[in-house]
């Protein structure tokens, strides 16, 4: 009989008990988020912007999308990578190194928005 055994369906926004695993007003399954109202239930990331982000900045798409330490992670393997291959490569295979990161990045950080939105 708690209040807190409940939660809202995401689809209708009926109230439902918060076993259910199935909404029993629109049948939809239910996701695994218990006891949020429906217009707050899912935070959504744009997932073009996080990839842009870590084209432009290797790492900010992450820290965008609030994995920080992912983000942090990835700006630093690049410098480190950059300060590490410094006097090998020269600076058009350096800048290569440095795109592909991007690129990496950025598909990375697409991926996690992706995640956060499902
Ligand atoms: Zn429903």
């Amino acid at each position: 009989m708690s209040e807190e055994k409940n939660k809202y369906c995401p689809y209708c926004g009926v109230q439902i008990d918060y076993k259910y695993t199935i909404c029993p007003s629109c049948g939809k399954p239910q996701p695994k988020i218990e006891g949020i109202p429906p217009t707050h239930a899912v935070k959504r990331k744009n997932p073009a912007l996080a990839a842009a982000l870590s084209l432009l900045i290797t790492g900010a798409g992450q820290i965008y999308l609030g994995r920080v330490l992912r983000g942090v992670f990835f700006l630093g393997t690049v410098l480190l990578l950059g300060y590490l291959l410094e006097d090998i490569l020269t600076f058009d295979e350096l800048m290569i190194v440095g795109i592909a990161f991007s690129v990496i990045s950025a598909w990375d950080a697409y991926s996690i928005a992706k995640k956060i939105n499902e």
